[in-house]
């Protein structure tokens, strides 16, 4: 029988809470490069370039030409909860990624962080931060925008080291973020190289152009490739205040797997349950039960209607009205399949 010694109670220091908090954010390269590569749209990039080496183990960068950090709010931008995107009054209201301001410093805390920045008119700055702890801000040469630079990620938990894949495994999941990232970004020019040994470009897509709609089938030809898009039908439908968008796949190309189910939630990357299921439901009546639609879906509403801060990785978001987005999504999905001539033999109605 274990008897625990009623102790005293004392405070975590700062590089503890660090560690700790880091630990729901960063499970994993992937999720270093998810929420720098947000950083980057959040801040107005139209081109960005992620290496990586190790799958991401040894060395994870990201490159942008945003807006930039201002010199003097670099140590700011590597501290926990600072951040420049909402005040805090209005967590109902982000139109942004970001809200947290936890991940530069959770990334700082978890490997050895650089971030060199140059906004528009201004010179380029560095600050670097290991353990947690931020070093002095120094001038530098740099573009304008940002690098973000981070090596020897987990160096200080080796517990966690150890639950990382191979590094195939963890370029896959890598890979798989960027992409995804990519899809609801077709304005903006994304590339994902290999450095491990010579440096190898692993993904890459221009920037769109045109109207939104055929931005988006352009970028997801590009991604999903040309047949695909091809064989895809466009999706739009409306529902008090819910707007669904996207493209999704006839019938006759479904898949075996839900290997090409991509879901967004204003512009965020999700794996949510309701609308998987939602998706499933849309096909039902057309696609027999061993086969899984492919599609591309974007839900998109006012901030407000659907909460984000489910989770710190915030891969799953709780709409303020569940069922009429299951309700959109199904409908919107058999309106379209209908359209195209796939009728399912039941009614059409939802
Ligand atoms: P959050 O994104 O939740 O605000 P982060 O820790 O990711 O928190 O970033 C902290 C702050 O650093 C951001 O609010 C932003 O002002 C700044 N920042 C981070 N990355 C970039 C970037 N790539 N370009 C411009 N500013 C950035
Ligand atoms: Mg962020």
């Amino acid at each position: 029988k274990i008897r625990i010694e009623p102790g005293r109670i004392r405070p975590l220091d700062d590089a503890a809470i660090n560690r700790i908090a880091a630990g729901e954010v960063v499970e994993r390269p992937a999720s270093a490069v998810k929420e720098l590569i947000e950083n980057a749209l959040d801040a107005g990039a139209r081109r960005i370039d992620v290496t990586v080496a190790d799958g991401g183990r040894r060395m994870i960068r990201v490159a942008d030409d945003g807006s930039g950090i201002a010199a003097e709010d670099l140590p700011l931008a590597l501290s926990r909860h600072a951040t420049s995107k909402i005040d805090g009054s209005d967590l109902l209201n982000i139109h942004t990624f970001g809200f947290r301001g936890e991940a530069l410093a959770s990334l700082a805390a978890v490997g050895r962080l650089s971030v060199t920045s140059r906004p528009e008119g201004c010179d380029a700055a560095r600050i670097e931060a290991q353990g947690g702890a931020p070093g002095p801000v120094r001038p530098v040469a740099g573009r304008p925008g940002t690098v973000v630079e981070l090596r020897d990620l987990f160096y200080a938990t080796p517990a966690r080291l150890k639950f990382l894949r191979t590094e195939r495994g963890e370029m896959q999941a890598v890979t798989d973020v960027v992409r995804r990232l990519a899809m609801a970004e077709p304005y903006a020019r994304f590339s994902l190289s290999d450095a491990t040994d010579a440096p190898r470009e692993v993904f890459a897509v221009a920037a769109e152009t045109g109207d939104p709609r055929d931005a988006l089938t352009a970028r997801l030809a590009a991604i999903l490739g040309p047949d695909f898009a091809a064989n895809a039908i466009a999706v739009d439908a409306e529902r008090e205040g819910l707007h669904l968008t996207g493209l999704a796949a006839l019938p006759t190309w479904s898949r075996g797997s839900a290997v090409h189910q991509y879901l967004f939630v204003n512009g965020r990357p999700v794996r949510d349950k309701l609308l998987t299921g939602a998706l499933r439901a849309g096909y039902m009546d057309v696609l027999s039960r061993d086969r899984h639609p492919a599609a591309v879906l974007f839900v998109d509403c006012e901030p407000a209607m659907v909460d984000v801060n489910v989770h710190p990785a915030k891969s799953e978001v709780r709409f303020r009205d569940p069922a009429t987005a299951r309700g959109l999504v199904v409908s919107g999905l058999r309106r379209a399949l209908a359209g195209a001539g796939h009728r399912a033999s039941s009614t059409v109605a939802e």
